[in-house]
This record gives structure tokens, sequence and C-alpha cells, in this order.
């Protein structure tokens, strides 16, 4: 396991729609600051298999990694586990006629995707992540 999964307690970050337009791309606004979601099989994460961390696109907080990342099928990265509980908050999500559960990153409250309990042994579940909400770190 990389040590870099240990997530020292970090300050909160609360930025300004204007302030973050201007930090990130068209799409990572839609995507982290509207709730927007990626098109299935665009992502450019989404094959992605190299060893290291996944970490938040705005805040570049560490959210998972890379030996958590397994194949869903479903079009986004997945993974059944985030790098600790505290990293991400789970949301309930009632929106588009669905119940579903919302995952935003615990330091900047970006959106990421949704968790769903459908996921591999041992948790259970699929974080189903958009691309645009994360950053990749290699080894
Ligand atoms: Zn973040």
């Amino acid at each position: 396991m990389p040590d870099v999964v240990e997530t020292p307690k970090r300050e909160k970050i609360h930025k300004t729609d204007a302030e973050w337009r201007e930090l990130l791309t068209p799409e990572q606004f839609h995507v982290m600051r509207q709730k927007g979601t990626e098109r299935a099989f665009t992502g450019a994460l989404l094959d992605n298999h190299a060893d290291g961390v996944y970490r938040c696109g705005a805040c570049a907080a560490p959210l998972f990694t890379s030996d958590k990342k397994f194949e869903s099928g479903s079009g986004w990265p997945s993974f059944w586990l985030p790098v600790s509980s505290d990293a991400i908050v789970a949301v309930e999500d009632n929106s588009h006629g669905m119940r579903r559960v919302e995952v935003e990153c615990a330091t900047c409250g970006a959106h990421l995707g949704h968790v769903f309990p459908d996921g591999p042994r041992p948790t259970g579940l699929r974080y189903c992540i958009n691309s645009a909400s994360l950053a990749f770190e290699g080894k």
C-alpha cells in the first residue's frame, strides 16, 4: 500500500463559484460545482490502470487509490473503498426521480459521483466517480 493514503486533517476549503470558475475547466466546474455527470465511457481515467492516487480535481485531497479501482462496466471510474472514511461525505440525492447517494469531497464539497450497493467484496460498494472530478497522481 502506498503511504500517501494517510490523510492529514486539513481545513475545509470554501470558494465562491467565481473563484472555482477560474481554477477549473468548464467541464470540471459543471461536474464538481453543478453536480453534472460526464457521459459514460468518455472520462479520461476510466481505463487508467496505473498505480497511484486519485485526488480531488478541485482541491487535491487524496480520495481513492488504484488498488481499490475495479472494472464495473458502468462507463465511469469505479472504486470499492475510498482512502479513508472521512475523505468523502455521502449525501442523499433524490434528484431525477431516483433515490441515490451522492458522494462529495469532504474537504471542498466538490461533487464526485454516486455510491451504489452493488460493488464487489469486501465492501459491496461501488463508488461511481466522474473522471472530471479526479486528478490522478502516478507513483
Ligand atoms: Zn476537494
